[in-house]
This record gives C-alpha cells, sequence and structure tokens, in this order.
C-alpha cells in the first residue's frame, strides 16, 4: 500500500490514480493523514482489499505525508562511509536528536536559506504504527507502518556551533524536513532492510548509498529508542545519512538560492525541493573566519 496526502485528505496512492480515503470509506477514516496511525492495524486491513479506482492524481500536489508526528527522532552517524568523511569514530549505541515539528515540508516543498551554510542528508524515514515500548529487535518491523523519503536540511553554522554539537537546533529551521512523497508499507519493498538512497543538487549526484549500509538498521532503531521512550504511532525516525554531504567535499559546497536537491530511495519515490534566499542569507566566502 502507498499513501499520502493530496490537498491535506488521506490518499491511496497507485501510480497516478487516487483514492480519497474518507470518501472511500465512509467516513470510518477521517481525511486527517495522521489521523489513521491510532488506528492503524483497522486502517492497514481495510485499505488491503480496496481498489484504487478513484481519481487520476496531479503528482505535484502531494503534501507531506506526516504533518504533525508527536515525536520526531532523527539519528546522526549512521553510516560507515559518512563518519569517515567527517573524520570521527563509530558510536557505541545510536546518537538520537530531534528535528522540531515545525521544520516538516512537503516533498516538493522549498526550502528557505537563512544562511549560506545550508547542507543537504538525504535519509530513509521510518513511520512507526503502534506504539512501541521496550521492542525486542526480532518484533521491531511489526511496530513499523511504513517507510518514506526524507531530507534532513542541516545548517552546519549552527549546528557545529557551542561547546557540544546542536544538532536539534541546526537542523530545525523552517522547511528543513521535507517528507514524503508517499508512505510505503515494507510489504510493498522486497527488502526493506536494503534500498538504494541518493541524492543531487541540480544535476550532480552528491550521495549515493543503500540502506543495508546503516550501522544501527531500523530494527535496532525502533528497539533501542523504544526501550527509553515509548513511541507513538505517527512518530517518524529519520535513520541518518550516508556520504557525500557539502560540509566536507573541498572545497565545501553549501545550497544557494535556486538551487534543487532532489532526494530519493528505492521503492519510494522522490523529493524535490528549491532553495530560495530568505533576507539573512549570504553566500559563505571561502577563506573568511567563520
Ligand atoms: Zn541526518
Amino acid at each position: 500500500m502507498r499513501f499520502g496526502s493530496y490537498d491535506g485528505r488521506l490518499t491511496l496512492v497507485e501510480g497516478a490514480r487516487g483514492l480519497d480515503v474518507a470518501t472511500a470509506s465512509e467516513g470510518r477514516f477521517g481525511p486527517d493523514p495522521m489521523a489513521v496511525y491510532p488506528v492503524w492495524d483497522e486502517f492497514a486491513a481495510w485499505a488491503k482489499d480496496v481498489a484504487v479506482d478513484g481519481f487520476g492524481l496531479d503528482l505535484a500536489r502531494l503534501a507531506n505525508p506526516l504533518p504533525s508526528p508527536t515525536q520526531v527522532f532523527a539519528i546522526g552517524v549512521n553510516y560507515r562511509d559518512h563518519i569517515e568523511e567527517a573524520g570521527g569514530t563509530a558510536t557505541r549505541f545510536p546518537l538520537v536528536f530531534t528535528k522540531f515539528q515545525t521544520c516538516l515540508a512537503g516533498p516538493y516543498d522549498d526550502v528557505p536559506l537563512p544562511t549560506g551554510r545550508v547542507d543537504w542528508e538525504v535519509e530513509l524515514v521510518v513511520v512507526i504504527g503502534r506504539r512501541a515500548e521496550r521492542v525486542p529487535q526480532d518484533a521491531a518491523w511489526d511496530y513499523v507502518a511504513g517507510l518514506t523519503v526524507g531530507q534532513d536540511l542541516s545548517e552546519r553554522a549552527i549546528q557545529l556551533s557551542g561547546d557540544t554539537p546542536q544538532f536539534s537546533m541546526g537542523k530545525s529551521f523552517p522547511g528543513f524536513g521535507p517528507l514524503g512523497p508517499v508512505v510505503v508499507t515494507p510489504d510493498e519493498l522486497a527488502d526493506p532492510d536494503d534500498l538504494e538512497l541518493g541524492c543531487s543538487v541540480n544535476d550532480t549526484v552528491m550521495q549515493k548509498s543503500r540502506t543495508s549500509e546503516l550501522i544501527f538498521p531500523v530494527a535496532e532503531l525502533v528497539s533501542y529508542i523504544s526501550g527509553i521512550t515509548p513511541m507513538l504511532p505517527g512518530d517518524i525516525i529519520f535513520t541518518g545519512t550516508p556520504a557525500g554531504v557539502g560540509a566536507f567535499r573541498s572545497p565545501r559546497v553549501f545550497l544557494r538560492p535556486g538551487d534543487v536537491v532532489t532526494s530519493w530511495v528505492q521503492g519510494i519515490g522522490e523529493l524535490r525541493n528549491a532553495a530560495t534566499a530568505t533576507p539573512t542569507y549570504r553566500p559563505l566566502t571561502e577563506g573568511k573566519a567563520s
């Protein structure tokens, strides 16, 4: 099953056809894209047998499928090649932070650049479908409703300011969390633990890897996080990014107004987000004191 938010309404998606869930279910499930997660098992059972024979979709109108998760978890340094390019060492436990909810955005929304140090990070995003508390690894996928594509846009100066990194702040400016274009249930994917993912800026591929390279894969993340803090239906996890971000290139590359970031995960789809300037944006001048 694939589904998204079409004009703000929960919609099943099959190719370029859509089916409005509230209408097709005669109100059994509401139009709010977040409302199905608390009743996920019921919804999944209903949707399994429904023919997606509704209307023709204008795919560009798909909005953020997950506009208001209660909790947003994000994982740092979770691909070995990204740790190597950053000159760091792997953590013994997942490095967890949050992207505050107001940064979440749609698959085709613009990214307003607050500064000249905004970087890209393509990520697989996990959507939780059942309250998860102290879940063992071998049961973890049972708590996953679906997967989607995410961009963990990052303002590197704020992120690295202060005595310890400020991941949650540097990664939570408005527009810094595009998601979508749809949520895909794991049964649609041949191996949900091995998906190619990548990101390009304009025509240049910047990142390309596979989720099988995750140091802490999906089941381990669900088990680890839920062992500390319960995860709620509709919560999401940004699982981390592979090598190829701009900050560790030589010379460094950051987004400029007009750049288009394309982020994809195999079997799910792609995001396209254009960078725009805000009044505080100044291009980074290399070589100056920062
Ligand atoms: Zn990230």
